[in-house]
Formats: C-alpha cells, structure tokens, sequence
C-alpha cells in the first residue's frame, strides 16, 4: 500500500528500506514555485560571468562529493558504481559546460531599413522539471543546470522511487554558495507533485523525460496554458549489423543490458544481416554467458537488478518460460533480477519487438539488405537512438541518413555526450536538450528594433 505522504526508497538489490522520505503534495509545489519566482529575477540580473562563477563551484562541491553521490546512486537505484561514478560525474561536466554558456548566450544584429535590429535571449522565468528513475543524477542535471545558467530558477521533481541524488546535489548547490529556492528538489508522485508542477501559471516550461504515456498527458496539460514543453520519452532502437562489420564489437551485450536494460537507448533490436545470423547468434550466446551480474557495489559488476517488483513482473511477463532466447545468468533470492536475454524466434510485429521492455532483455531478427534494414529499424514508433556496424562508409551514411532517430553512433553504441544535442524523432520526444543550444533551449527571443530615423527636419 503506497503512503501519499511518503516516499519509500528501496536497495533494488537488496529490497532494504534505504530512506524514507516526505512526499511534496500541490501546497508544497504552490510555497516552491512562488519561493522560485521571487529569487529568479536576481539571479537573471546578475553578471554572466558571475553567474558562471557560482556554476563552477558547484561543480567543484560535486567533484568533492563524487564518491558520495555514485555510491548513493547505488543504493537507491542498483546502478553498478563504475556506472554510478560516470553519472556523479557527468552532472560535474555538465555544470562546466553550462557555465560556459552563460557568457556566449548570444543575440543576432539583423539588417533591416530604418534603423538597427538586435535580438535578446532572455530567461524564462521558473522551469519544471520531472526526472523518470532509469538516471536520477543525470537526466537532474540535463534539465536543470542549462536552464540555471541561462538565468531561470528550477524545481526539480525527481521520480518517487529514486529522489536521493537529486536532493543532495540540490544541498550541493547551497553549499556552493547559489542563492536560496533557485534550485529546488520536491520529491514526490506524479500524479500530485507531478501534475501540480505541469499545471502550475508560474511554471514557465516544463522538461519531462519519462515514458511516452506520461509525457502525452504532459503535453496535453501544458497545451491548456500554451506552456512549452520538452519532453524525453520512450526508445526501442536499433543495432544494425552488416555481414562486414566487427561482430564481436557490434554484438556487445552491454549495448542493451547496461544499467539492467533501464535505458531509454537501449539498443534492444539486434538486427543482424543474414548471411551472418548463425555466427552472430553463437557470438551472442557466448558474451551473455560472460556477462558478470550481481552485487552493483562490487567492481567487477557489469550489470546490477532492476528498479523495483513492478519492473521485474513487467519485464517478466515479455519472456514466458518456454520462448526461443539465449539467456545468461542472474542471482536468486532478495533483490529484483533478470538474466540478460536474448529472444530468437520474434516476429517484427509481435510484442516484444515493438514495445519498450525496459529490461534486459533484445530481440534479434534477421535483414536481407540495406533497404531492408532501413525499413525495419524505422518499423516502431519510436525515434531515439541507433547504431549502424558495418566498414563499408558510403553505407554507414546512406543508412544514417534513412534512420529516422535522434541519435545514431555508427561502429559504436555510444548515444549521449553533453557537447551534443540529444532527443527522439517521432514518439520518442519532443525538442533537444545539451549540446551548444542546450542554454537556448530555457530562453525566450526578443526583438528590438531602434530606429534611426532623426527627428524631422
Ligand atoms: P514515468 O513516465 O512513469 O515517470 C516519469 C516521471 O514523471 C516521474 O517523476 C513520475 O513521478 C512523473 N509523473 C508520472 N505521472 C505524472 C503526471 N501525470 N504528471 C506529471 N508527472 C508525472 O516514467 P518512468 O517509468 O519513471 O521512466 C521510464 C521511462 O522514461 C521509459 O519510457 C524511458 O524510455 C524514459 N526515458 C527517456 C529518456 C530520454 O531521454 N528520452 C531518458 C530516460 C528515460
């Protein structure tokens, strides 16, 4: 039975009480947006370099806490803590970079008769944002630091199941010296804390990743106030495997399995050309029997439990008992587990290949050439990431350029860096966060035309 007033955080890995803490209900969200509003304008008025200055040190106060926060990542959300390090540290660079940005958010001159025209890029005001469970710290940090260091205030509600990075680097910032209320962490469920915040007047935009059914209601709420609104939402991408390519390095497990398969660019339709399909198969079957799951804490560990019971039944209920697949192996007993899977005998159009799993669990299916593999890699609603393996480069670009996704990596699996725009084509979402915009993204344009028309003579 869930408790409204209280939010329970458990080790996926061990099913232990981590934390529990006090959910926000709309008053709480109604005191830290008018809290917000009152210190945003301050904030915007100070010097650029300023405001970067007081980025960088709260980077450097997460830097001092790195070690901390992987290791409370790990307990409240089963990340392995090589993984957990990276995000501790990714939600560091991130600060950098954006403070980097608060002194180049530039305006255009434009040539026009009659005078000069100048564009402004001004804040706007006090951004929402609700951050899913799959990267607590840095799907936190990509909503909330550009839009800190374009000149805006943020309350950050972090999903109900994992708020306890997010309210430590939001201490964090205080300690590096941000003004108070500028970054808030209102824990608390979606359907109070959450909704409240999207339909809040004082909320100037919100940024939503979460799946694609939440993300719809978002947008139709925010429609009400013509509020803007990026949303990240679901994936179910494509690794695409020609006969030439490095199959080893292409069928990498860890394409799909990383963080349990929790990841919305989760390469989890392996498709495999097939006059290779028998090889490739046996080079799957032996990397998933090498695949170390257990303990996240343990450094050795490659891939820890599932989030939660839920998750795991859901998973679970993809892959009845007696479904072709090549399976690895995973612990019994306390904790949310699944083997890394592989499923064999699907058809294109049945469950498991259309529909986000959000486990462990890839499909692999078979593609004659590369109009074929163009055409399956596109069969879904989903738009976010890929990967194309294959040494031939005029193909590699032909077949970038016919995927229809956001973010594609050819001889590679890699999909977000903060240098560079991330988000989904199609169902998959809505705008781009990081990269050079990702400051933008958090502004509003303003023309000024000045005249330089004398008085009459
Ligand atoms: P979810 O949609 O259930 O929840 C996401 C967040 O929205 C949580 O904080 C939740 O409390 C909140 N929420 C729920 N209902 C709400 C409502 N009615 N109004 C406002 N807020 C509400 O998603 P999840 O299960 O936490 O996360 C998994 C999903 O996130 C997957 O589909 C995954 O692909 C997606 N995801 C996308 C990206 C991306 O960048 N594209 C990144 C990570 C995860």
């Amino acid at each position: 039975m869930t408790d409204p007033h209280q939010l329970l955080v458990r080790n996926p890995a061990t099913e232990e009480t981590v934390a529990l803490v006090p959910a926000a209900g709309p008053q709480d969200v109604d005191a830290a947006v008018a809290r917000a509003a009152r210190v945003q304008p301050a904030w915007a008025a100070l010097a650029p370099a300023d405001r970067a200055r007081l980025l960088r040190r709260f980077a450097d106060t997460v830097d001092a806490h790195l070690e901390e926060l992987a290791r409370l990542e790990v307990r409240e959300a089963g990340h392995t803590v090589g993984n957990a390090r990276w995000e501790a540290g990714n939600a560091r660079d991130l600060l950098l970079y954006a403070a980097g940005g608060t002194e180049r958010l530039l305006g255009k001159q434009i040539p026009v008769p009659g005078g000069w025209n100048v564009t402004f890029q001004e804040p706007l005001g006090v951004i929402g944002v609700i951050a899913p469970w799959n990267f607590p710290m840095p799907i936190a940090a990509w909503g909330s630091f550009p839009a800190l260091a374009a000149g805006n205030a943020v309350v950050l509600k972090p999903a109900e199941t994992t708020p306890l990075t997010a309210l430590r680097l939001a201490e964090l910032g205080l300690e590096a010296g941000l003004p108070e209320h500028l970054f808030q962490v209102l824990p608390g469920y979606g359907d109070t804390a959450g909704r409240a915040l999207v339909d809040h007047p004082d909320i100037a935009k919100i940024v939503f990743t979460g799946s694609t059914r939440t993300g719809r209601e978002v947008m139709e709420r925010c429609a009400r106030l013509v509020k803007p609104v990026t949303l990240e939402l679901g994936g179910k991408s494509p690794s695409i495997v020609f006969a030439d390519a490095d199959l080893k390095a292409a069928l990498d497990p860890l394409s799909f399995l990383d963080n349990a398969g929790q990841d919305c660019c989760a390469r989890t339709r392996i498709l495999v050309q097939d006059t290779v399909l028998d090889e490739a198969r046996d080079v799957l079957a032996d990397a998933l029997a090498a695949v170390v799951v257990g303990d996240p804490a343990d450094e050795k560990t490659q891939m820890g439990p599932l989030i939660s019971a839920p998750q795991l039944e859901r998973v679970r209920s993809y892959v009845p008992a007696d479904a072709p697949a090549l399976r690895g192996s995973a612990p019994d007993g306390p904790g949310y587990w699944f083997p890394p899977t592989v499923l064999t005998g699907e058809r294109p159009d049945s469950a498991a290949a259309r529909e986000e799993i959000f486990g462990p669990v890839a499909v692999l299916l078979p593609f004659t050439d590369e109009q074929d593999a163009i055409r399956l890699a596109n069969d879904t609603p989903y738009g976010l990431s890929g990967s194309v393996w294959t040494r031939d480069v005029g193909r590699a670009l032909r077949v970038s350029q016919g995927v229809r996704a956001g973010n594609l990596s050819v001889n590679s699996h890699s999909s977000v860096r903060y240098w560079t725009p991330f988000g989904g084509f199609k169902q998959s979402g809505l705008g781009r966060e990081l990269g050079p915009d990702a400051l933008t993204a958090f502004t509003e344009t303003k023309n000024v035309f000045i005249s330089t028309e004398g008085p009459a003579q």
